[in-house]
């Protein structure tokens, strides 16, 4: 990448667009600003960028007006032609969720593959037409310009064959119905931070927690996915902060024949009423749960310490032992609380936690004498994406060189 070129990051969701620009300082991508258009759809959709210093740079409001993806990508494409400061965009990296078989790695996002993608719509409805929209505008306003799709199932198609099957005939699974894994951009990174700090951790067995409002684990092996808590959609494993995380299929027949629910509202109850929101009756949010004195505020966060610590079992099972422990995403970067509790269960693991360390929020934190070095890393798939996005322009680059 020249100085005067810039990597820009796309993570757009149902009502958000958020993105991030990259350009290179002494051959490290370094973040030059970000910001994000909020609130989609609901006619009070609000526009804030910050600098590299965290200070805000640019604000709009659309009062009234309901605005879609379409329309905040055209704004943030005349956004960008204003403050840019001269630097051309190298490349556009996006986030998209589902990959499905195809796609293993990062890929050039041409007319054929948006439509090859828009085909995995049905494994991810709620997420991959929203990941896809703002694909479709660049190409329509930019065609030139060069865009990289980036997977979070693409770091999970190294699991061994059985860690991604499901027990069902074969005329169902070879419709793609299997396990898939998701965050892999945010264990990726992990992954390839964790060599940085000890270097004898880049052949170690890691289960890594990315906790946040989505939350999975991951078994790592020598920078590998082995495991994952999610499976053929991201409201499988752990509870989250409105979702259920596994529970017996049978339940979902019972809903059905039972109860009489149709579709829409058991995927209500699945994806936006349950998990820590659904078990407290109070909020998905963990701060205040943890501010709560409310009982069902603390069995929320009760179960879900309990359901940590039984996924951590397996994927210890998994890999065969455990060498390390990583916490990422909004609660295992922020709640002590959360990560000495799943500590403490893990106590027959080897795992000893350094109670200063943890409350002081150090990124090791360990006791000396812990069998497992546990570690709090912050997530950044947004980093993880511009590599990818570089390392993909890189290459067009010197193809187009030999051409
Ligand atoms: P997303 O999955 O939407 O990216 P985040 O990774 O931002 O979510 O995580 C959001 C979660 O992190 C929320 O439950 C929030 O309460 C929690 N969180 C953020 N800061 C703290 C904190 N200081 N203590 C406890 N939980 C926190």
């Amino acid at each position: 990448m020249q100085a005067a070129e810039t990597i820009v990051v796309v993570n757009a969701g149902s009502s958000s667009i958020k993105f991030s620009l990259y350009g290179e300082r002494e051959g490290e991508l370094a973040l030059l600003m970000k910001g994000k258009v909020e609130k989609l759809y609901t006619g009070d959709a609000y526009f804030v960028a910050t600098g590299e210093d965290g200070v805000s740079v640019a604000e709009h409001r659309w009062q009234g007006a309901a605005i879609s993806h379409e329309t905040a990508m055209r704004f943030l494409f005349d956004f960008a032609h204003t403050h840019l400061d001269g630097r051309t965009v190298a490349a556009i990296g996006h986030r998209i969720v589902h990959g499905g078989t195809l796609f293993s790695a990062p890929v050039r996002l041409d007319a054929d593959v948006l439509a090859q993608l828009e085909r995995l719509i049905p494994l991810a409805p709620l997420h991959q037409p929203h990941n896809l929209a703002p694909v479709r505008s660049v190409l329509e306003m930019a065609p030139e310009v060069l865009q990289i799709g980036c997977f979070d199932t693409a770091f999970h198609t190294a699991q061994p064959e059985l860690a991604q099957a499901f027990a069902l005939p074969p005329s169902i699974t070879s419709l793609g119905i299997r396990r898939y894994g998701f965050h892999g951009l945010s264990y990726e990174y992990l992954a390839s931070q964790l060599p940085e700090l000890d270097h004898s951790l880049d052949k170690a067995r890691v289960v890594a927690a990315h906790l946040g409002n989505g939350a999975s684990m991951c078994a790592i092996h020598a920078g590998r996915s082995v495991a994952s808590t999610m499976g053929f959609t991201a409201v499988d494993g752990l509870p989250m902060g409105t979702r259920c995380g596994s529970v017996d299929p049978g339940v979902v027949l019972f809903l059905q024949s039972e109860l009489k629910m149709e579709q829409g509202e058991i995927e209500r109850l699945l994806y936006q009423q349950s998990g820590l929101l659904g078990v407290s009756g109070i909020s998905s949010d963990m701060r205040t749960l943890e501010a709560s004195s409310d009982p069902r505020a603390r069995l929320a966060i009760d179960l879900f310490v309990y359901r940590i610590g039984r996924e951590l079992g397996s994927l210890a099972a998994a890999l065969g032992g455990l060498d390390a422990l990583v916490f990422t995403g909004g609660i295992g970067e922020n709640s002590a609380r959360v990560r000495a509790a799943v500590c403490r269960d893990a106590a027959w693991l080897g795992v000893r936690i350094d109670a200063a360390a943890n409350e002081s929020g150090q990124a090791c934190i360990s006791a000396p004498d812990s069998a497992v070095p546990v570690w709090v890393l912050p997530a950044n798939e947004e980093l993880m994406i511009a590599r990818h996005a570089l390392e993909m322009q890189r290459k067009a680059q010197q193809k187009g060189g030999r051409a």
